[in-house]
């Protein structure tokens, strides 16, 4: 093999990374301050525990072999084992991946499930490569890490460009190289091979949880709000779909591409039926608008579910929507989470409002442990006690305690993490 038929691919979004874990940090750090824990509480939870760089090998359908760079990151395992996703995109970085594992971390705390987070990461765009180009980069992905993970150990599961499909060779392949069936290795699996029903519009139905409950504070009737939506992956596009079904107006999406707007709604029926396995529909259509355009647009509730940083300090003075519920995780800057919370609008936060995924992945792995499978009303019922519970403890910590819904949201997720690290005597 020659050097020329050997790529290495790198991450070039570094710097907005850092941020991203910057500002976790600095919210986790008031956080643990408001309620009086230690500095040293802050050191064991600044950063994951673990983090593992991984380079996989794949061999191209062209015969050439491209080397991918992946990660695993586990922030805490005091709770449990820890828990979350795997994203294949090309802006993946390492900075990107401890961030994400503090968030599933703060997630399995507001939700109150027995794990702690985790997540993991191959720098790649699945939108380019072939259906076993991809096939061979999971399986290879699971050989990397599979001394770190396992269902008591870590449990990955889908997230951005990743979907059951992916799951399920990487069940396949964990499962043969443990020589015994294991479904729960990972969640987010085609029914057939013990997934879950519900678990495909998990995250949406908890995003709607959010937006009803946070309509009815604000005094917002559903039908009729005029909702507009970032993003048209598995969260963006099924939330349109229940907004849409709720009664609500659902007048943009969007997708990587382009926005699409009607003051009048979308046929959002015709959207979903219209998009790829990528959630890109906006190629069909002429007359698109900015993503930057679609965030500013005049509405009642505004949904980002794409990728992070969408809203800053540039444009959070000109975001019109009364309520955002952040169905994508770190959409929002700190800095703009300041401005939004000045100007009176209530933002529900991701660590929050997304929960909902992992909520119904714990279902799975639940089901999956005990070989006994729940219909799919028995998820939605659960699910729904669970969101609700945890949208009124956030809301009444943020009014309680006079700060806002992010910092509240912090604060309701990091205690049980802290307190168990506390009784293993760790801190
Ligand atoms: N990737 C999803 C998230 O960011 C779901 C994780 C899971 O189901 O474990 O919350």
């Amino acid at each position: 093999m020659t050097a020329q038929n050997t790529t290495d691919q790198k991450s070039d979004n570094h710097h907005e990374n850092d941020n991203v874990l910057q500002s976790t940090q600095s919210v986790i750090a008031d956080a643990l301050d408001k309620l009086g824990y230690s500095s040293e509480v802050y050191e064991l939870l600044k950063e994951p525990i673990r983090m593992l760089t991984v380079r996989i090998p794949v061999k191209m359908d062209d015969g050439s072999t491209k080397i991918f760079t992946g990660y695993r990151a586990q922030h805490n395992d005091a709770v449990g084992p820890t828990k979350g996703g795997v994203r294949f995109h090309p802006n993946v970085s390492e900075t990107e991946v401890k961030a994400l594992s503090i968030w599933m971390s703060l997630k399995a705390g507001i939700v109150d499930l027995p794990y702690g987070g985790g997540k993991g990461g191959i720098i790649c765009d699945p939108r380019t490569m072939s259906f076993r180009e991809l096939e061979r980069l999971s399986r290879g992905y699971v050989r990397a890490i599979s001394q770190l993970v396992g269902p008591t150990k870590d449990i990955p599961a889908p997230d951005v460009f990743t979907n059951s499909q992916i799951m399920a060779w990487m069940m396949d392949e964990y499962s043969r190289i443990r020589e015994f069936d294991s479904p729960g290795f990972i969640t987010g699996k085609p029914l057939v091979l013990g997934g879950s029903h519900g678990r495909e519009t998990a995250t949406a139905k908890g995003v709607t949880i959010c937006i009803r409950e946070a309509a009815a504070k604000k005094g917002i009737q559903l039908e009729g709000a005029r909702v507009v939506v970032q993003g048209f992956g598995n969260a963006g596009s099924f939330l349109a779909k229940f907004m849409h079904d709720a009664g609500a107006k659902v007048i943009a999406i969007s997708d990587a591409y382009g926005g699409l707007h009607d003051p009048e709604g979308l046929d959002i029926d015709y959207l979903l039926e219209r998009r790829d396995s990528f959630g890109t529909v906006t190629k069909l259509f002429k007359d698109t608008i900015t993503n930057q355009e679609l965030l500013e647009l005049d509405c009642d509730i505004l949904v980002p579910a794409a990728i992070e940083n969408q809203i800053t300090e540039k444009n959070a003075h000109q975001i019109k929507a009364a309520i955002v519920v952040e169905a994508a995780n770190g959409p929002t800057t700190l800095e703009a989470t300041r401005i939004l919370s000045e100007r009176g609008i209530l933002l529900v936060p991701d660590v929050l409002a997304s929960a909902g995924g992992v909520t119904v992945s714990y279902f799975e792995w639940v089901q999956n442990n005990q070989g006994y499978y729940w219909t799919e009303e028995e998820v939605e019922e659960k699910l729904e006690k669970v969101m609700v519970k945890s949208f009124d403890t956030v809301y009444t910590t943020a009014m309680n305690r006079k700060v806002n819904m992010r910092l509240a949201a912090y604060m309701v997720g990091v205690r049980k993490m802290a307190e168990a690290s506390r009784f293993r005597g760790w801190i």
